[in-house]
């Protein structure tokens, strides 16, 4: 992604409104341009600012919507996803910018103490809910996501449904993990989603055992040639009995397919 093109997806991207491939170039680009990390970091001031000194009211739901309206209306708006421009501004005050400041700080903080890879499932896992880009297949049958990986995935990853044990399966993505393309499942438990990433462990196994950053808790094993990695902000409790069936429901040869 060239800089022209990385500047004008800043502002869609501190809204959340990038898909998860843009939202990968675009944080590689960032990553070696000072300028756009700069230009963000302007534009998170701003936000900060905004909400510091706006009095606080509870807008109705349809504001967001009224106001993206009117904008595009005057012209000053082309298209409410892939343009940034002042007069969005007063999106801000549709009194969501609390909660993509609040997902931003998350982002932000989460960063230190674990392993490199658990690192980057977290981010995932809280860019797969704060992007809305959750789920790329929704079903709740195991013989409707595994399938649907075949083609978009070089290896078959195992889909195991714990509908009957209070996780159900909801869902599976593609997602992009230490440097390769992986299989997200996603699992259901109450209001919670945890993302189960699944890569073979040919070129290098990962750390086993149980990282937590700011109540987030990954836990990581490798078994019958696959890596996992389970992340959700559910308590560890919970995630340790879900992890637990996953393992005891994985066969250790893969059948042939
Ligand atoms: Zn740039």
């Amino acid at each position: 992604m060239n800089h022209d093109e990385a500047a004008r997806l800043l502002g869609p991207y501190q809204d959340g409104e990038l898909d998860l491939a843009t939202c990968l170039k675009l944080e590689e680009h960032l990553a070696g341009c000072a300028l756009c990390q700069k230009t963000l970091a302007g534009q998170k001031e701003l936000v900060e600012l905004i909400h510091a000194e706006t009095p606080r009211y509870k807008p109705s739901p349809f504001l967001k919507t009224r106001l993206e309206a009117a904008l595009r209306a005057e012209k000053t708006l082309p298209s409410a996803k892939s343009s940034w421009n002042p007069a969005a501004l007063a999106w801000m005050y549709s009194g969501m910018a609390t909660a993509v400041m609040a997902l931003l700080a998350v982002g932000v903080f989460l960063t230190q103490g674990m392993p490199e890879v658990d690192r980057e499932a977290v981010a995932n896992h809280v860019r797969s809910l704060q992007a809305n880009h959750l789920m790329d297949v929704a079903s709740t049958d195991q013989h409707t996501v595994k399938p649907w990986f075949a083609g978009r995935l070089d290896y078959s990853p195992q889909v195991v449904d714990l509908g009957a044990s209070g996780y159900p399966l909801i869902g599976g993505r593609l997602d992009v993990l230490d440097h390769r393309d992986v299989a997200a499942i996603i699992y259901q438990r109450r209001k919670h989603y945890i993302n189960l990433f699944i890569w073979p462990s040919d070129a290098e196994s990962i750390r086993s055992g149980l990282f937590t950053r700011d109540g987030y808790h990954v836990i990581g094993w490798t078994k019958a040639g696959m890596n996992y990695l389970a992340v959700s902000e559910l308590g560890e409790k919970e995630l340790r009995d879900f992890v637990g069936m996953i393992q005891a429901q994985t066969v250790e040869s893969r059948p042939g397919e």
